[in-house]
């Protein structure tokens, strides 16, 4: 696994990889009718056309790959910094681990990026209005999306198990895992 640190304003990044072989991710911390219980229970559940339902079976897209390279960016507060601030760093990290993955997913032919989250790229998504993704090229859809377990991912796979905001106070850390699908090469 490698990591390397980069310094923002107020708060470091930590980034964190691993690759595992698909067969056994799946097997670890796949289940999707557990986690589409989860996604119904949310707010985005069929508000985001990156959220569950789908018109297709999350398995047919785990499918058809046969590693999954994660990609996590932690992020360690500086003394200064405050819950609101570490709220507001954490979308534009998001934001810029999809760019990575889909620079990525460009420079590895047939695969899938899997972003950090929901899509919030809209103020207000097409799906409510029945219309399609304005930026169909750019939305991907997140592991819990497609019934991972990111909790058991972060803890298995990249040793960092998450943290949850407790009290209003800033937490040691946050994080965002995402994700790339490749295929074997032929
Ligand atoms: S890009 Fe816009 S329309 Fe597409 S899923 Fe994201 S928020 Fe919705």
């Amino acid at each position: 696994m490698k990591n390397n640190n980069l310094e923002r304003n107020g708060y470091t990044v930590q980034r964190l990889e691993n690759e595992v072989p698909l067969a056994e991710y799946l097997t670890d911390c796949v289940d999707v009718p557990k986690f589409l219980a989860f996604c119904r229970e949310c707010p985005n559940y069929g508000a985001h056309w990156s959220c569950a339902p789908f018109d297709f079976d999350p398995m047919e897209i785990w499918g058809r790959y046969d590693r999954l390279r994660l990609v996590a960016l932690v992020l360690l507060p500086g003394e200064d910094m405050d819950l609101e601030g570490m709220l507001r760093a954490l979308p534009v990290e998001r934001d810029r681990l999809l760019e990575e993955l889909l620079e990525l997913e460009r420079a590895n032919p047939g695969a899938l990026a899997l972003s950090g989250g929901s899509c919030t790229r809209c103020q207000r998504c097409t799906r409510l209005d029945g219309a399609p993704c304005r930026f169909p090229e750019r939305m991907r859809y997140s592991i819990e999306a497609l019934g991972g377990d990111v909790g058991r991912t972060a803890s298995q796979y990249l040793q960092k198990p998450l943290l949850w905001i407790q009290d209003n106070t800033v937490p040691a850390y946050m994080m965002t895992v995402g994700g790339l699908l490749l295929k074997e090469q032929a």
